[in-house]
């Protein structure tokens, strides 16, 4: 849940307010990077603060010691010019002295000795005439005096004409200026670095001499440079080639001279004579320690920023990690409310903590209702408080079943519906249970689907188990009865073997692979061909039940995808009782028809047997009135007997032809030759065409092929239809020219039946009507008085059952009717399979065996 980060706050100045307004327009990686740099900056303008801060510090320091050099040595300059100036005033005084008073020598070495007992730093005081000859020296004390002065050498500190010595150089130009005047430095004889002031003697207005007075350098620099100074700072004093003449310092021989970083030069004498008084100041400890400082600060400063860079990088990484529970907690949560599953998580003491949209969505309350509530629940249905509070004790005592509880749960508007509630616990990061998760999902769908499923099931198997048909389902590879109804269990029991009993004599088998098919036994079944195969009904008789089934076998796939085949066995042994028994009166009615047809030949057969009797009458007579007369003889009476055998004979071959056609017996089927058949049926329908005195012609193809029939059947046929026409062109009173039939056997094929042979019977009768043409098959149909109807409508029956047509056309010559075609084929490839006892045309035969027909 995102968290409220709008906390009460002072009111903003303007300044704040743009800074805050110019912050929240940043991306929040800008904003990060930002809040990263920042003390990454400030560390670093921190460091050049310092930095400036000690620069200038050292700036300072330096500017102050400089300071102090400069009036130091000003000091030092000040105290040695100043006692210069009175030394040069007091020699002035005693230069005027000399001339003026006339002084001799003696006088004058003692002032000089006054004069230099109070200023150490003057080594010598010598009186010098205009010819450079030295009235009077006073001298300090040298003990080195005797040594130099041998007198080969001048002394450098006296004038000599000539000489380019400074002392020389000195007094010309005092004699020139008349003016005292200062020498540049000079080593003496001793070779102390001294300098000179000549101060000239004017005797009335002529040069007469000077005064020279020689000053250690050395010696100035020590009495006049005051102690304060020359403890802060050393004093040189350096002659005008930058060489040391003096300095307050005294190096030890040998040791490294420290280079002072501060100087400071100041012209020394009162006169310009090249000697530089330089003050020197060393570098104080200050910049040491300002060093120290300031290394401390960069190390400090650098040891931040490094901190910076990896609490920077930490948090790069922290940020990463928190990116991904980001992402981790957005996919849960897109998760949570994408799901149709309610959750709802509760503390262990059963208040509740979270509800997700789902949740709210199924109860109808919104997650302000729920979150922090307590049992009762509102969505708990106010007469299911006392369970609901049962089940929720439970829950939390974590004891509920792990298969879930069904519960009623009541939405906001009061309406119940049923759900099912799966409990687990939650725990926390630590490991500890903090509470319990509970997933809700609506079943009332589900219920309802699995009441309609469960009732729809029980429609199906109180429909399976109703019927009178046993159906029962067999796995292929297992051979396991699967399903088995009712009637199944009542004829078969609960075991297979009824069905593979059923199975194995039906097409049970008809799916064995060939071998050529590109099937692998039975992992490679094409399942999907073999149940979409439909098998043809088969009838089996089951001997021990002695019952008849009408079996169907269809292949399926069961409901655990096993290949199955499943049978539907339907009683069918009435029905075939009723077959056999229409079978039966069938066969008597073909006899019945047969013997009609004989007794109404009766009186033609009677008239054809008449004659052969009524020979052997009289051959018998004639024999036995010649065998009284004894008039003849034996060959004569054996030709006689012959003649008589043979009518005899002739009589007997129509009674065994009348009663092989009208006996009864089963059909039969046997190779046969057609002229066979058509021999017998012509010599009995001869009887009655010979009656009629109609004649018939035969023609029967040659090199015919043996039919496979039953002859007596065929017989009857060609009878039958001989009858009709002789009797149509009888009834017609026709003249004898068209008392003519044609029976015709010949070899045809027909694109429907293949090869056949044909049996056409044509006669030259009056043909038949549209309405007789119509109705010719229909049993009982007859247009005679006395005729029964039922003979054409027999041989069809016979005809087709042999698996041959018949039919029936008129002839014309133009409009003229000039006779009618009786035609039936029968096919001479006849196969074993072919059932003769299969009598399709029920009704017709079942009329034509009617009694009641029969007889009347
Ligand atoms: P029935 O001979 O007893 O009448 P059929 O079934 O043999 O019974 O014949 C039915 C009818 O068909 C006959 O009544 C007759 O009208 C007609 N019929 C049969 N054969 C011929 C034929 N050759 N010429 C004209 N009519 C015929």
């Amino acid at each position: 849940m995102p968290v409220n980060l709008d906390l009460p706050r002072p009111a903003p100045s303007r300044l704040k307010r743009l800074f805050g307004r110019w912050w929240r327009q940043q991306s929040p990686a800008r904003q990060d990077r930002l809040a990263t740099l920042a003390p990454l900056l400030s560390v670093l303008m921190f460091l050049s603060a310092i930095t400036a801060a000690f620069w200038y510090l050292r700036n300072e320091e330096i500017d102050r010691a400089t300071d102090a050099v400069r009036r130091d040595t000003e000091v030092a300059q000040q105290q040695m010019r100043l006692h210069l100036i009175e030394n040069q005033e007091q020699l002035v005084r005693i230069a005027r002295e000399l001339v003026t008073r006339d002084i001799n020598a003696g006088e004058f070495l003692d002032q000089a000795a006054t004069f230099q007992r109070e200023r150490p730093e003057v080594r010598q005081l010598t009186w010098v005439n205009a010819a450079r000859k030295v009235r009077a020296s006073q001298t300090v004390i040298s003990f080195q005096q005797e040594v130099s002065n041998d007198g080969t050498t001048p002394d450098p500190s006296l004038p000599s004409d000539g000489k380019r010595t400074e002392s020389e150089f000195t007094f010309l130009a005092a004699r020139d200026t008349r003016q005292p005047v200062y020498s540049r430095p000079f080593t003496d004889a001793d070779g102390t670095p001294v300098f000179q002031i000549q101060v000239p003697l004017i005797d009335r207005g002529n040069f007469a001499g000077t005064l020279i007075v020689e000053y250690s350098i050395e010696a100035l620099v020590r009495f006049f440079v005051p102690t304060e100074v020359s403890r802060r700072h050393a004093m040189q004093v350096l002659g005008p080639d930058e060489q040391v003449l003096a300095s307050t310092v005294t190096v030890m021989p040998g040791q490294p001279v420290a280079k002072p970083s501060l100087l400071h030069d100041l012209p020394l004498a009162p006169m310009s004579n090249g000697l530089v008084l330089r003050g020197q100041g060393y570098r104080t400890s200050i910049g040491l320690i300002g060093n120290t400082l300031f290394w401390m600060v960069v190390a400090l400063s650098v040891l931040t920023v490094w901190m910076l860079l990896g609490t920077w990088r930490h948090m790069r990484r922290r940020t990463q990690i928190q990116n991904a529970l980001v992402q981790e907690t957005n996919f849960r949560r897109a998760m949570e409310n994408s799901m149709l599953t309610g959750m709802r998580a509760m503390d262990m003491e059963g208040k509740v903590t979270y509800v997700n949209p789902a949740f709210c969505a199924m109860t109808g309350y919104s997650e302000v209702d729920l979150v922090g509530g307590r049992p009762p629940f509102p969505y708990w249905p106010p007469d299911r408080i006392d369970e609901n509070t049962r089940l929720l004790q439970q829950e939390l005592q974590g004891r509920s079943p792990a298969g879930g509880i069904e519960v009623k749960v009541m939405r906001k508007d009061g309406s119940v519906f049923d759900a099912r509630m799966y409990v687990s616990p939650l725990i926390d990061p630590k490991g500890l249970q903090t509470g319990w998760m509970t997933s809700m999902t609506n079943i009332t769908e589900a219920k309802r689907i699995r009441d309609q499923l469960s009732a729809s099931h029980e429609r199906f198997t109180t429909v399976l188990e109703g019927l009178d048909a046993a159906v029962s389902v067999l796995s292929v590879q297992q051979g396991e009865l699967l399903f088995a109804n009712r009637s199944y269990r009542l004829w078969f029991g609960v075991d297979a073997r009824g069905h593979t009993q059923l199975a194995n004599t039906s097409a049970a088998l008809a799916f064995v692979p060939e071998p050529d098919e590109d099937v692998d036994g039975l992992s490679g079944l094409p399942t999907q061909e073999l149940t979409e195969a439909g098998a043809q009904p088969r009838e089996v008789y089951v001997e021990s039940l002695q019952m008849w089934f009408d079996v169907r076998s269809r292949y399926l796939q069961w409901t655990d995808g096993r290949l199955a085949q499943m049978l539907i066995a339907t009683d069918i042994t009435a029905r075939r009782r009723v077959e056999e028994q229409v079978q039966q009166q069938a066969e008597k009615a073909q006899v019945t028809s047969r013997l009609i047809t004989m007794g109404e030949m009766a009186s033609s057969v009677a008239h054809e047997l008449n004659q052969p009797l009524t020979a052997i009458n009289n051959y018998c007579n004639g024999m036995v009135s010649r065998v009284r007369n004894e008039s003849i003889n034996t060959e004569d009476l054996i030709a006689a007997l012959q003649k008589t055998a043979r009518q005899a004979e002739r009589a007997g071959q129509i009674i065994h032809r009348i009663r092989a056609f009208v006996k009864k017996s089963e059909p039969q089927r046997q190779p046969a030759q057609a002229f066979e058949i058509v021999d017998d049926a012509v010599e009995l329908a001869g009887i009655e065409l010979r009656r009629r005195k109609v004649a018939i012609h035969t023609y029967v193809a040659q090199r015919l092929p043996t039919l496979m029939v039953d002859p007596i059947l065929i017989e009857q046929v060609l009878m039958n239809l001989l009858k009709n026409a002789a009797e149509a062109i009888d009834s017609a009173q026709l003249p004898p020219s068209r008392r003519n039939i044609e029976l015709r056997v010949v070899p045809r094929h027909t694109p429907d039946q293949g090869g056949t042979i044909e049996f056409s019977v044509t006669d030259m009768g009056p043909g038949m009507k549209e309405e007789v043409l119509a109705r010719l098959y229909e049993a009982f149909f007859s247009t005679k008085a006395e005729g029964l109807g039922i003979g054409l409508s027999l041989c069809r029956s016979i005809i087709e059952s042999h698996r041959g047509r018949m039919k029936a056309e008129n002839l014309y010559n133009g409009s003229i009717v000039t006779g009618c075609r009786f035609a039936f084929t029968l096919p001479v490839d006849l196969t074993q399979r072919a059932d003769l006892h299969n009598v399709p045309d029920v009704p017709d035969a079942a009329a034509a065996a009617n009694p009641n027909a029969t007889s009347s």
